[in-house]
């Protein structure tokens, strides 16, 4: 599919592995992470590590972190194969969240697996279901749903789309003459699943974790829950604006009333003296309650991509860029051993000049999911770069980690008894 007039790597149909993270972060507004680190409790080895590499307004979901209040984590698999390495990342992101505090919702974005990948239903639900065991094996706790069988979602995606036209999506997406219907249709449907937690538990942050490909649907998401609002509240440093979109006359009096001494103008009221939270939070209280969805912005974390184990991009259609948690012992030693590595031509020269970690596979397979401690991770780039570790006995204990971890991911997989949809 054509990205519209998204830079290259940045359609979530067609991500590219070469991005330039900066000039896209600076193009689309989203935030390095750095800005937020120091106000996550704790933060786990995706943030310290520099896999999650941006955000969209994540401080308020550190700040539910940091005071127990509610927030939600959401993210949706698209089930048209087997889950593999590449969804590990945003797995342990969403589990970390729900260990933090956060109600999890997971998608099984199965419409999307139909319209975009022609996956039959059947495979939809079989995929679907490996998707869930590893979550489950992983620790997470919380809502799962499939997309076709989500009539809420489905009212939500509807009401969604009243506040979209096609030249938006075509200007996001690329879509053109000879786009078939279902892919507004699924696109429509991700906005709703970003929004249904909040429908479904009522208002309060969200976040998505996401790799940076995504963030098409975060935008268009952001942009969509904002016009679902009765009321936008502004703080203009003397005061607090809550300007009416369309609200009833009742829900503009309410707020009026609720804040004595603001004043009433032709479809807003200014309210001094009161900290924009308390505005906000009494706004949205009496919008949900005259009927209002009162939604919060989505925020996002945005993850970089794992490279290929050959290099390049991590992809499905190239079976030897990664393993699945299906795959058999003898595949899986194969592709490790196989693995594009950051090592010089001969022994000699690896020894005289050092390795190149950071080029190399198997340390980013490492860095992304093998080893947890620090101390180890930094050991393996030092003794990589002093030319004291060679490129085979790195990969053969790489390979027994990823041994190790299959084993007990799958004997946990299969332990997983899976709840009711919620
Ligand atoms: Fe990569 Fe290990 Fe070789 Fe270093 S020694 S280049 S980390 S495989």
């Amino acid at each position: 599919m054509n990205a519209g007039n998204q830079p290259a790597g940045i359609s979530p149909w067609g991500a590219a592995q070469e991005v330039d993270y900066a000039a896209l972060f600076a193009e689309f507004g989203i935030e390095p992470i750095e800005t937020v680190l120091p106000d996550i409790p704790n933060p786990p080895a995706f943030f310290t590590r520099g896999i999650v590499k941006g955000h969209r307004d994540y401080g308020i979901i550190a700040k539910a972190i940091r005071e127990h209040t509610p927030f939600y984590v959401i993210t949706g698999f698209m089930p048209s194969g087997h889950p593999h390495l590449g969804h590990l990342m945003v797995m342990k992101e969403v589990v970390w969240h729900t260990r933090m505090g956060g109600k999890g919702y997971i998608a099984i974005a199965d419409r999307e697996a139909h319209a975009v990948r022609g996956t039959s239903w059947e495979d939809c639900r079989k995929y679907g279901e490996e998707y869930l065991r590893c979550l489950y094996a992983l620790g997470y706790r919380g809502v799962s749903y499939y997309q076709s069988r989500n009539s809420r979602l489905q009212d939500l995606a509807f009401e969604a789309a009243t506040k979209v036209n096609f030249s938006e999506l075509t200007a996001i997406y690329g879509f053109g003459p000879e786009t078939t219907l279902a892919h507004p249709v699924s696109v429509i449907t991700q906005v709703a699943d970003i929004l249904f937690p909040q429908l479904d538990a009522g208002p309060a942050p969200t976040v998505v974790p996401v790799g940076v490909d995504q963030d098409p649907h975060l935008r268009l998401t952001r942009g969509i829950a904002h016009k679902l609002r009765m009321f936008t509240v502004e703080d203009r440093g003397d005061h607090i604006s809550v300007r009416s979109k369309n609200a009833p006359d009742e829900a503009v009096d309410l707020i009026y009333r609720a804040f004595p001494g603001s004043k009433r103008y032709e479809g807003h009221i200014d309210v001094k003296g009161v900290p924009h939270e308390r505005v906000a939070d009494e706004v949205r209280r009496i919008e949900q309650a005259r009927g209002g969805c009162a939604f919060y912005t989505p925020s996002s974390t945005y993850h970089i991509f794992m490279p290929g184990l050959q290099g390049g991009k991590m992809s499905s259609s190239v079976p030897e860029s990664l393993f699945t948690f299906v795959d058999d012992d003898g595949s899986v030693s194969k592709k490790v051993m196989n693995t594009l590595t950051g090592g010089r031509s001969t022994v000699e020269e690896q020894r005289r000049l050092g390795g190149e970690p950071d080029r190399c596979s198997v340390y980013l397979l490492n860095l992304f999911h093998m080893v947890e401690d620090d101390a180890e991770l930094r050991e393996i780039h030092r003794a990589c770069r002093a030319g004291e570790l060679l490129c085979g006995p790195c990969k053969k204990a790489t390979l027994e980690r990823v041994r190790a971890f299959l084993k007990d991911f799958r004997e946990k997989m299969d332990a997983v008894v899976l709840p009711e949809e919620g």
